[in-house]
């Protein structure tokens, strides 16, 4: 017997990048060497020291027990340590912080904390593709904000009617920014706390990038802006900072209403993570963070191979302030798909369309700084050999 899958199920977004995983595989398949720049999977190990305190912690009977519902205490408290040392922002560890199952958990429950069916919810355009997922499963009305390039990849708050405005009960930012690779500024947020104030929205900061900033600017954090956590909270992940990728924590941080009603909904649908996980997850947030300084300079260094390289070869670029994502503008013959294809099928590169972040990612493809600089070296002369940018130079010769 086959089974109909529910409606709400059917409604969810189609996977656009599973056909990109596809395709890929397709190429490998067949023995081709494909240097993968489509993907958001960081390639580095996480901390030797956080892998050792799992180990420790997982001999320990009292995490082979249901831990706690709503996390352990100490992650909490460490989560609030950590907030207080790196951004000088207090968070009461039990009523302004929600352990999650990484932040795409967090990120997809909001809306169905928040919202009733039918209710608006700003969502930027481009964007990570998961929000869209949380917007059906809450059956909420999603209002784009376009992130333009003349703009900073910021949305421009003026460009929303006054019935949008009046009707949004919730908001996603996301700086560092996937897929644009845009940070933002504390003038920014400072706008943001006011719309939102005067609008009574609800702001939800995506701060999966939080750690990872260029040119010596650190990314700012929504919560360091006065008056943030009267108008919502931020995602912090483990992700990225420490290499966590599949650990699955993170947390929500700021207003006391948001994460009491995160708790809830996580009161009905797990208990919490596994002990030793939730304890090697405080001592990443505690212990030596030599580590996430080195992991920046890596990516550092690796943006800078990339752009420079691109631009060498004449490719017209623009360096991301933050995240590792680079944007890149398609030539104008192409969309984002084709061309995408195209640098797959002639130099077996994959890079992430576009338009897979939403409409206003068409013109774009973004390239992942997630493999070493030998192979991104490895991909400029590649791209080179296909000869598409030479005219830009001869150009400006
Ligand atoms: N937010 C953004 C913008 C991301 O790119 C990602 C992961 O790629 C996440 C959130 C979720 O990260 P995780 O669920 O691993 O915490």
């Amino acid at each position: 017997m086959e089974f109909k899958q529910s409606e709400l199920l059917k409604s969810l977004p189609k996977q656009f990048f599973a056909s990109l995983v596809q395709k890929v595989g397709s190429y490998t398949e067949k023995g081709a060497d494909v240097i993968n720049l489509g993907q958001g999977n960081p390639d580095q190990p996480t901390p030797e020291h956080i892998v050792e305190k799992l180990k420790i912690a997982a001999e320990n009977p009292v995490n082979h027990k249901y831990s706690p519902f709503r996390g352990l205490s100490s992650l909490k408290q460490a989560a609030a340590a950590f907030y207080k040392r790196e951004y000088g922002v207090d968070l009461d560890p039990e009523e302004e912080i929600a352990i999650l199952f990484g932040g795409k958990a967090g990120l997809v429950e909001i809306p169905q904390c928040l919202l009733n069916p039918g209710d608006t919810i700003l969502v930027p355009d481009p964007g990570y593709p998961d929000y869209w997922s949380g917007v059906e499963l809450a059956r909420a009305k999603m209002v784009k904000m376009p992130l333009r390039e003349e703009n900073d990849f910021l949305p421009n708050y003026t460009e929303l009617s006054p019935e949008e405005l009046a009707e949004a009960k919730l908001m996603f930012l996301n700086y560092p920014n996937n897929p644009t690779g845009a940070i933002a500024d504390k003038e920014f947020f400072d706008q943001t706390i006011e719309l939102a104030q005067k609008n009574e929205i609800c702001v939800v900061h995506d701060f999966a990038y939080g750690a990872i900033g260029f040119d010596g600017k650190r990314p700012y954090s929504f919560l360091q802006s006065k008056g943030a956590k009267e108008v919502g909270i931020e995602i912090y992940t483990l992700s990225k900072t420490y290499n966590m990728a599949g650990w699955r924590v993170g947390f929500a941080a700021g207003n006391k209403s948001v994460i009491a009603a995160i708790n809830l909904l996580q009161d009905h649908m797990y208990v919490s993570l596994f002990g030793a996980v939730q304890e090697a997850a405080a001592e990443a947030l505690l212990g030596p963070q030599q580590c996430v300084s080195g992991l920046n300079n890596l990516y550092e260094s690796r943006r800078n191979v990339l752009i420079e390289g691109l631009t060498n070869i004449g490719w017209r670029v623009t360096a991301p302030k933050g995240s590792f994502f680079a944007w890149l503008k398609v030539p104008e013959q192409f969309t984002s798909v084709e061309f995408a294809d195209f640098l797959l099928e002639k130099a077996h590169i994959a890079v992430a369309p576009g338009i897979g972040f939403g409409e206003y990612g068409e013109g774009y493809v973004r390239v992942g700084l997630l493999t070493s600089e030998e192979r991104l070296r490895e991909a400029v002369n590649r791209i080179k050999s296909l000869e598409i940018f030479k005219k830009n130079i001869d150009n400006d010769l």
